[in-house]
């Protein structure tokens, strides 16, 4: 049978294992990317590309057109929003009103 107290310990000596391999991993990498140059990063893939790219996407044609579908369903989102809150305001005007 294995106790509870067992179960935890486990879970934690696991836990602590995959931090340390993961600072492990991270660090060297972190600390370069840090030291160097302010850059900004492709909103698609991450790379990363120069602070003045704008809109901030590389040079990928994949990456032109993901970003180009990302903006239009978010143009559309936000006007339907605009639009719902238009209408609840209207109809809260009207009911003030009438
Ligand atoms: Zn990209």
């Amino acid at each position: 049978m294995v106790s509870r107290k067992d179960t935890i310990m486990k879970a934690a000596r696991r836990t602590a294992k995959q931090a340390q391999v993961a600072a492990s991993r991270r660090t060297p990498k972190t600390r370069g990317r840090i030291e160097a140059e302010p850059h900004r990063h492709c909103v698609v893939c991450w790379k990363p590309i120069s602070l003045e790219s704008e809109p901030a996407i590389c040079n990928d044609l994949n990456c032109e057109t993901v970003n180009e579908r990302r903006e239009r369903s978010r143009k559309r989102w936000a006007f339907l929003m605009y639009s719902g809150v238009a209408i609840f305001v209207g109809m809260i005007i009207v009911q003030v009103v009438v």
